[in-house]
């Protein structure tokens, strides 16, 4: 007998039809002699809804309000599936993060999970019942709702997979796998077949939303072995695991693209030892995450500088960023939000050269300019404007021989 946690993704759960389907894969685990226990996200749409009417409703939602609001989807979907598998004759049992409870810190709408509490899962399951968890939310030491950041319900899985020692954690979503980019965008994307952690958590942070990145971090940290696979066939999916030698003959693995940014640049910065903490503390104290940096040589001790930040948190990085321009006597600020990030990632990159130059070849050769590039040991990205994406992700996909051959596709 095995300990399976699944997790169905909004897609998934995006109808009473779909629910059902959900329901009897369940049930077929169930029987056939496992301990299973449920994650489900909020049905398909129904975050995104909820995220809108918080923004109609005022400028600036407070963070806490927020995450009592947008919580609410998974409310839905585990009652749902709970009363669909006790219709058919299984006890299940469904639970809020806080009834578990799911405790994380207090950073509203990208809570870190702290820990679990595992003792009522274990007594359900003991008695035979399918227990169902809302993913994505969880409650802070105080008693406050909170949110794991959209895609949690990813980390919500690997997490209680992890605690409970699963036997394995098997993502359910729209596609049957991790593909070498977006196969919504790029038709030739081929299914991998194994992928490291660190290529995943790589692909996750530089925009491939199959999983949340925080989920990947915890699957790293104890283990987990995550299968992702789609709800709607049984084919084999893709295995994120430890690293293998077999990875490490493949140059690139995987192309991942991110429009989730914006680019704000402050000119005219007085260059003295202080300055960058001084313009990027606020930032972090808003709880803003700056991604790429970009500082250029100083010329008469003035200096510019450039960097990203989510979409999400624009407007309130930039109101941060003009007060600080004016109090340290910046000549001005600018910014641009439609840029996009184009990663290329494998863990063949670390004993290869040329492969940054090749992508810097293969986007001139398409004459797109590229704005700021960053690099680490497995990954190199580059900025772009955002309407080139497409073209972008196609052709590297190309160049770097990624493409399923026409006769080799499924
Ligand atoms: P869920 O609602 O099940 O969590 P998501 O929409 O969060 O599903 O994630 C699945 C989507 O991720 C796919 O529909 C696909 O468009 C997108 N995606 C982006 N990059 C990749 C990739 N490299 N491989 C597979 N899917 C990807
Ligand atoms: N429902 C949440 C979202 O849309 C969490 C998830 O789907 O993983 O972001
Ligand atoms: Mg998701």
């Amino acid at each position: 007998m095995s300990l399976v946690v699944q997790k169905y993704g909004g897609t998934s759960v995006g109808t009473i039809e779909r629910i059902r389907n959900v329901a009897s894969r369940v049930a077929r685990t169930y029987d056939d002699g496992n301990d299973v226990v449920v994650v489900v996200s909020a049905m398909a749409g129904e975050t995104n809804r909820l995220v809108a009417l918080a923004n109609e409703m005022c400028e600036f939602p407070s963070d806490r309000e927020y995450d009592v609001l947008v919580s609410t989807g998974e409310q839905v979907t585990i009652a749902l599936l709970s009363m669909c598998l006790q219709s058919m004759g299984y006890n299940a049992k469904s639970y809020l993060g806080s009834q578990i409870p799911m405790l994380t810190d207090n950073a509203h709408a990208k809570a870190r999970i702290k820990a679990i509490e595992d003792k009522k899962i274990r007594e359900d399951l003991k008695n035979g019942t399918i227990v169902i968890v809302a993913g994505f939310q969880g409650i802070d030491a105080d008693g406050n709702v909170t949110t794991l950041g959209r895609g949690g319900s990813d980390t919500s899985a690997v997490a209680v997979a992890a605690a409970l020692k699963a036997d394995v954690c098997e993502i359910y979503t729209d596609v049957d796998g991790v593909y070498t980019t977006d196969p919504r965008m790029v038709p030739a994307a081929r299914k991998i077949e194994k992928i490291s952690y660190e290529e995943m958590l790589e692909m996750a942070s530089l925009g491939a939303k199959v999983l949340q990145i925080r989920s990947v971090e915890f699957a790293k940290k104890y283990g987990v072995v995550i299968h992702v696979r789609s709800s709607f066939d049984d084919k084999p999916g893709t295995l994120v695991m430890k690293e293998d030698e077999e990875m490490e003959t493949v140059l690139v693995s995987g192309i991942a693209f991110n429009k989730d940014e914006t680019k704000i640049s402050i000119f005219g910065v007085p260059d003295h030892p202080g300055i960058a903490a001084q313009i990027f503390s606020p930032l972090s104290h808003a709880n803003i995450t700056v991604d790429m940096i970009i500082q250029n040589v100083s010329s008469d001790g003035a200096t510019d500088m450039t960097f990203t930040v989510p979409k999400a948190d624009f407007k309130k990085a930039l109101k941060i960023v003009e007060e600080v321009a004016k109090e340290i006597g910046a000549r001005g600020v600018s910014s641009d939000d439609s840029i996009a990030k184009i990663s290329i990632i494998g863990v063949g990159m670390r004993s290869h050269s040329g492969i940054a130059s090749k992508m810097f070849q293969t986007l001139a050769q398409e004459r797109v300019n590229i704005q700021m590039i960053s690099t680490s040991e497995i990954k190199v990205s580059c900025v772009i404007d955002a309407k080139y994406t497409e073209l972008a992700v196609r052709v590297l996909h190309e160049a770097f021989g990624l493409s399923l051959e026409t006769d080799d596709e499924e």
